[in-house]
């Protein structure tokens, strides 16, 4: 349930409402400042609640609405009905993520697999124009004969990428217990498509501070997602970007995974969390990363992860998928001309003189 001030109702009304819920009502109210109005979100036991009689605890309250869905406090209505933004701190300055900001590009290989091939593939993507590095210390891998990523020594490896670049880092938790180790080096915590709704898991990153990067389940309805993404929020942390990476459907044979760009509008209508696309795993192959990347930025996208390895045929994981540092660089020149316009890339630094 959502209870909406009236605009410039004074910030002493609001106060004590938020008071008068506590204690009166016995509720958890929580304000959400926006840009005209401000709003009081209640979530938990509301069903009985009557918007009539809570209308009454002030004459500044314009209106008490039922959020119907299932998760609330990532439904776009507990935010005003805007999209909100997720801002993270990088060496090279702080990055927005968000439908009011520039396109974000997040590149990287799918793991991380010795320094030399992390610290050129940070290079070149952040030379051509990406934000954050991905890659995974931790792997989720299919068979467990495959290879399960190098660990804690991989985390390192990213911690000197992210020194010599100034670019943020992304990487996946797969056990709450790597949390320490790596909340130290990541800028953003990836939870993988295999653990969306490892709830457990959710309450965790949802209890530290760090942004989290929600890649969608490969079966997963976008009910089931965004109720994983209200796991994230109800614990604390509202800092959480959706990641769609395609999702299961009958073809096997000429791509991995049905990528769903569809997602893009409807998240847009229901939620106000941060969106990116992932057209890596989301076609399983090099040759279609280009197409889906131009056709998420035409759709709206607010950011995309691509998987970029120095040399794809000896990649020890996702190979087929990753482009090389060339074909990145030219997408990137390719994803401008789109992303200008749709008003989404991002302005050129001046140059230094
Ligand atoms: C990955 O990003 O390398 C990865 C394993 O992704 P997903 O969880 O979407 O399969
Ligand atoms: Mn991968």
């Amino acid at each position: 349930m959502i209870i909406v001030m009236k605009v410039g109702s004074p910030e002493a009304e609001i106060d004590r409402v938020n008071q008068e819920l506590q204690t009166t009502w016995n509720l958890t109210p929580e304000k959400i400042v926006g840009k005209h109005k401000v709003v009081i979100g209640l979530v938990g036991e509301t069903a009985d609640l009557d918007p009539l009689q809570l209308r009454e605890i002030s004459p500044f309250i314009e209106d008490v609405l039922r959020v119907e869905r299932p998760y609330k406090r990532a439904s776009r209505e507990f935010h005003h009905g805007e999209a909100s933004e997720v801002a993270i701190p990088t060496p090279a300055g702080t990055v927005h993520f968000g439908e009011h900001y520039p396109l974000v590009v997040v590149a990287g290989p799918c793991s991380v697999e010795n320094e030399a091939m992390i610290i050129e593939t940070a290079r070149r993507v952040k030379a051509a124009g990406a934000k954050f590095l991905r890659g995974g210390a931790y792997k989720p891998r299919t068979s467990p004969y495959a290879f399960q990523g190098h660990g804690e020594s991989a985390l390192e490896l990213l911690a000197a990428a992210r020194e010599a670049t100034g670019l943020g880092i992304i990487t996946e938790l797969m056990d709450a217990e790597d949390l320490p180790a790596l909340g130290k080096v990541a800028d953003v915590i990836q939870v993988g498509a295999r653990n969306m709704q490892n709830f457990s898991l959710l309450k965790k990153v949802g209890a530290q501070d760090k942004p989290v990067l929600l890649k969608r389940g490969m079966s997963a309805t976008i009910e089931e997602w965004l109720m994983a993404a209200e796991y994230i929020l109800a614990a604390g942390n509202s800092n959480v970007i959706l990641c769609e990476r395609g999702i299961r459907t009958f073809d096997r044979r000429y791509t991995r995974n049905t990528l769903d760009l569809s997602v893009i509008p409807v998240l847009r209508t229901l939620t106000h969390l941060p969106i990116m696309i992932d057209p890596s795993h989301g076609t399983g192959l090099a040759e279609y990363v280009p197409s889906m990347a131009l056709a998420a930025i035409a759709a709206g996208t607010d950011s995309l992860m691509i998987e970029v390895h120095p040399n794809p045929a000896k990649a020890l994981s996702d190979g087929p998928q990753s482009l090389t540092p060339e074909r990145f660089d030219r997408l990137m020149q390719e994803m401008a001309v789109i992303g200008k316009v749709v008003n989404r890339w991002p302005q050129a630094e001046p140059a230094l003189v």
